[in-house]
């Protein structure tokens, strides 16, 4: 077998806070091969956006592995870690977290090769126009301040700026979430157009299984700092085991009418608080279907079918 592109092993991230220790991650393996899109879902505070900084080498995992093309990155540091920085880039929900308010875009475009020492000033402006050109913005653009373009456009030169370094994988985090539905579907249909026509791979976290189904060839379901199901999407879709999944995707407005009148369509009471995750397991407080059993013992992720895993004693 060929190495994933990126890979995280058995991740493990705990933040000690004065509240007292969130668990994050708990034992996570995900990845991403090239040109391949994986779906991360789950609700708010599941552990998603840290998954997102764990693949960024932008927090240190407790435990586990992080590996590119196979090496674990994970002891990397100055050069070594920029050149990975390289390969690996980010899109955020919010574009001005990457876009400088005082910055033109044609200079927030140029400087990651500025910053990493890529070709002349010629051959930098006429990548600018170029990336502009790609994300469907006009070179003219590159003058103008992020408050001069809409949100639209602001996401469409975060991605421009993404791309600039021709990385191998972007992590889109929440990248949709914040624009209007018709502009969301523009967006994802360049970010789709890029991968086809560009071989990126994507780690795709939305909290919208119906968004994360448009993009993904993989989908892996995440719930309390752990991942419960993974596997491709048409088979997470049409065929998910997890109660969790089976859940979401009744929430979601395509959802069939049966999958809306199952048992524990609906998910009761909220997320507990990753400072005290329940024992065995972690859905057992929200689940229809919890037993004796799941209250005592976690499950352990196991391949029901060809690439399809599910955490769940019943599934
Ligand atoms: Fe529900 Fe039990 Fe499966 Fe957890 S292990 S999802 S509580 S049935």
């Amino acid at each position: 077998m060929t190495e994933p592109l990126l890979a995280l092993r058995n991740v493990t991230r705990h933040f000690h806070t004065q509240a007292g220790v969130v668990r994050a991650l708990d034992d996570v393996s995900l990845h991403v091969s090239r040109g391949e899109t994986l779906g991360l879902v789950g609700e708010s505070g599941c552990g998603k956006s840290t998954v997102a900084r764990v693949a960024m080498r932008l927090t240190d995992v407790d435990t586990g592995r992080v590996l590119l093309d196979g090496e674990d990155i994970g002891a990397r540091r100055g050069s070594a870690l920029d050149t990975i920085r390289t390969r690996l880039q980010m899109v955020f929900q919010d574009p001005a977290a990457s876009l400088n308010p005082r910055t033109t875009v044609g200079r927030a475009l140029e400087e990651p090769l500025i910053v990493h020492r890529r070709g002349a000033s010629a051959a930098r402006r006429a990548r600018v126009a170029e990336m502009l050109d790609k994300v469907g913005l006009h070179a003219y653009m590159a003058a103008r301040l992020p408050h001069e373009l809409s949100g639209g456009q602001r996401q469409r030169v975060a991605i421009a700026r993404a791309l600039m370094l021709e990385p191998d994988l972007i992590v889109c985090d929440e990248a949709v979430s914040a624009l209007d539905v018709s502009i969301r579907a523009q967006v994802l249909n360049l970010l789709l157009d890029l991968r086809d026509t560009l071989g990126i791979a994507y780690l795709f976290i939305s909290h919208d299984l119906a968004v994360v189904r448009h993009m993904s060839d993989r989908i892996a379901v995440m719930y309390l700092g752990q991942v419960v199901e993974q596997g491709p999407r048409d088979a997470v879709w049409d065929s998910a085991l997890h109660p969790y999944t089976r859940a979401l995707i009744a929430s979601a407005p395509s959802a069939r009418r049966e999958a809306r009148e199952r048992p524990g369509a609906v998910i009761e009471g909220e997320l507990p608080s990753p400072l005290a995750p329940p024992a065995g397991c972690r859905f057992h407080t929200r689940c229809a279907y919890a037993s004796a059993q799941c209250r005592e013992s976690a499950p352990v992720l196991r391949e029901r079918d060809a690439g399809h895993w599910v955490a769940c004693h019943v599934a």
